[in-house]
């Protein structure tokens, strides 16, 4: 098996599994329990926490769990719009964020909010200037992915932040940053942004497990859930100890090696790159600068069978992303590529454990497709 589909989800490293392992079989307690007992579980939470927190350079009691990213982006918007209720109904975003932000504005489209949606250049960049022009005084949220999960472009969140502050906006900001997570820095207290998305599963952590960084400003956030008080009363239910021991421990992981994996990642795009370049008919789309995400396009060949044929041979990666099941991409759709070139764009992704055979597979197969195989457009 060729595993180059790091994006949609990452294997889970023996030490991780090991991790929720011990978290599910080792003391039965509630950490919230009161009696002595459960204060190992309870202090093992809080350290796990604190792992996340280190690694996003914030206060631990600003890593909120939740049960994915889609939950937490979902919770951050409509958190962050009732937070400017009394503002505004204007919200921006981009036109090529995930469906797990993209659905729920759609969703509040249809409730009464505005939606301003910036789209990308021909490299799938969004600039912080787009932002400025469509800053309105009765926006209220700003949501800005860090690191586009097609193309791997990496958005200016930083710069977006600074503008709000000097544009002194009440605006929050939001960022899905599931992306960008270990991969490119995303220091979000010391940038200013409000809300974070993040999941474990696309860092080799449990699948089911997310997180929402909220800003200590955001004292008055409205919960997600509402119950037994859990997670400083923003999201109640008894925490999934043993997903966040996973998600900790991925974490972790990545904290040790991340430069080891960052240099191998690179080092297997860049030569991914220029390998399937010399394919005929093949091209990148657009300039994603992340280190593993490579978006590219055999013009005229439909993705659909590329990623099926490919399959078949053991070599997995994704027809634009792994979440549209068949859809025409609508960040592909946004970029203005051609009826041919979109047509054919898939993504390839590499995670610690990629290989240059990988590679060498990817080639291979995809090269034999386009000798065997007719462009149907
Ligand atoms: N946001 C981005 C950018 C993603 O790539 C994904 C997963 O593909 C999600 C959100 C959803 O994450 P989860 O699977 O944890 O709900």
């Amino acid at each position: 098996m060729h595993y180059l589909d790091y994006a949609a989800t990452a294997p889970v490293p023996a030490s991780v599994a090991d991790a929720v392992y011990r978290a599910m079989t080792g003391d039965p307690y509630n950490p919230s329990a009161q009696y002595d007992a459960a204060g190992n579980t309870r202090r093992a939470l809080q350290e796990n926490r604190t792992v996340l927190a280190d690694a996003l350079g914030c206060e631990a009691r600003s890593v909120v769990f939740t049960s994915c990213a889609t939950e937490s982006n979902n919770w951050a918007l409509r958190a962050a719009a009732y937070h400017g209720r009394h503002t505004g109904k204007h919200i921006i975003t981009t036109a090529v964020e995930h469906s797990a932000v993209l659905e729920v504005l759609r969703a509040m489209e249809q409730e009464g909010y505005e939606i301003t949606r910036l789209m990308p250049d021909a490299s799938g960049a969004v600039s912080a200037q787009q932002v400025a022009r469509a800053l309105r005084p009765d926006t209220v949220l700003v949501s800005m992915m860090l690191v586009n999960n097609e193309t791997g472009a990496v958005f200016p969140v930083a710069d977006v932040a600074r503008l709000l502050k000097a544009r002194q906006s009440p605006a929050l900001l939001h960022c899905d940053a599931v992306q960008g997570f270990m991969k490119v820095p995303c220091p979000m207290q010391a940038w200013g942004v409000d809300l974070a998305s993040f999941s474990a599963h696309k860092l080799g952590g449990p699948k089911g497990i997310g997180a929402l960084y909220v800003a200590p400003h955001l004292k008055t956030l409205r919960p997600l859930l509402w119950g037994g008080g859990q997670e400083n009363g923003l999201r109640s239910g008894t925490e999934a100890t043993a997903q966040i021991a996973g998600f900790a421990a991925a974490v972790s992981l990545w904290r040790e090696n991340g430069a080891a994996y960052l240099a191998n990642i690179s080092a297997l795009k860049a030569e991914c790159l220029r390998r399937l370049l010399t394919i005929p008919g093949m091209a990148r789309i657009g300039q994603g600068e992340s280190p593993h995400i490579l978006s590219m396009t055999l013009s005229g060949y439909p993705a659909g069978n590329i990623v099926t044929e490919l399959g078949q041979q053991g070599v997995c990666i994704s027809a634009g992303s792994a979440c549209h099941k068949g859809k025409p991409s609508h960040v592909i759709a946004a970029m203005g590529l051609s009826r041919r070139d979109a047509a054919g764009a898939f993504r390839v992704s590499f995670g610690p454990e990629s290989t240059l055979r990988d590679v060498e597979a990817l080639y291979e197969a995809l090269r034999a497709h386009q000798q065997n195989r007719f462009p149907m457009l």
